[in-house]
């Protein structure tokens, strides 16, 4: 089986399984080879290692996943793709193919069953419509993995890699980077897919901490106070705290806490009483937990 990796091999196989592209299902195909072989040397992918991927589409990163890694498993929603999926990667014997949302799978699990429980590397070129549920998942959900390598929305890649005071900075760059180390590799154009996005993308690599960077009493407290922080943007800290119903406490049980509370522990920790969340960094946002 030829790669697929270019225009025309994609076409073909397109065309001759009369696939139609879901948009609800962000199908957008690689068709650009240079670009797959940057992503895969940015995953590091040895022979060594068992990879998961989410999303294979007709298999053309599959490919190459294949010939890199010891074992690969894709996980694909799209009924009508697994017959084509049986004939692109009919070659690999490492290849295992599951129909099934990404979302419903107990990655946990999978890594027992096919690495002995052992760290997994995550590559793919993600459905836009669910990044965020998709990285949390991995991230929130104690799944052994090493690294997580993917191609996003450009502007989504941007938020991850964000420090604080700036304008991408948020829940989502505090949530990533309490659990990984982002590192956006590259940009890739529209061009490079089949059909192309309305949008640019990149692909970003987070490596996971071995230890979080910071400590903190509960990490479900931390997140409800960051999430809290910037549900209000425009807010001080003090008031978007003051005023949340979703805060929670040491043990994770709902709790409230008052605008005097928020500004004495910013004052314990030298900060302004009308400073915004997002001039926070993570260090003092675990700090203002810990106070809370
Ligand atoms: N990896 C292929 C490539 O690079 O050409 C396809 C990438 S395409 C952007 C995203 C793929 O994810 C599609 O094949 C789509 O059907 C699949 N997908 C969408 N939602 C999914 C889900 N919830 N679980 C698993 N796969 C999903």
């Amino acid at each position: 089986m030829a790669y697929l990796a270019t225009p025309t091999a994609t076409g073909e196989i397109i065309k001759k399984y009369g696939f139609n592209f879901q948009k609800r299902y962000g199908q957008n195909f690689l068709i650009d080879a240079n670009i797959l072989g940057k992503i895969i040397d940015a995953a590091e992918i040895t022979k060594e290692d068992c990879v998961l991927e989410i999303g294979p589409g007709i298999g053309t990163m599959t490919q190459y996943l294949a010939e890199s890694a010891r074992e690969v498993v894709a996980v694909e929603i799209d009924k009508n793709l697994i017959p084509i999926l049986g004939e692109t990667l009919s070659e690999y014997e490492n290849v295992t193919v599951i129909n099934e949302d990404i979302l419903n799978i107990d990655v946990g699990n999978l890594a027992e069953e096919k690495n002995n429980g052992k760290a997994l590397k995550v590559v793919a070129n993600l459905p836009y419509y669910i990044t965020t549920p998709i990285i949390m998942g991995l991230l929130e959900g104690q799944v052994p993995f090493y690294s997580i390598t993917i191609m996003v929305q450009k502007e989504v890649a941007d938020r991850m890699q964000a420090g604080p005071g700036t304008k991408d900075y948020g829940a989502l760059s505090l949530a990533v980077q309490y659990y990984a180390k982002p590192e956006v590799m590259m940009n890739v154009p529209p061009s490079c897919f089949m059909p192309r996005p309305t949008v640019g993308s990149a692909v970003i690599r987070l490596t996971k901490h071995s230890e979080p960077p910071v400590k903190v009493t509960n990490e479900k407290k931390l997140f409800s106070i960051i999430r809290a922080a910037f549900n209000q943007r425009r807010k001080t800290l003090a008031n978007a705290l003051a005023n949340a119903t979703s805060l929670v406490d040491n043990q994770g049980t709902p709790t409230k806490v008052t605008r005097q509370e928020v500004c004495d522990a910013l004052e314990r920790m030298g900060l302004n009483t009308s400073v915004r969340g997002e001039t926070l960094s993570l260090e003092q946002f675990a700090g203002l937990c810990n106070l809370l």
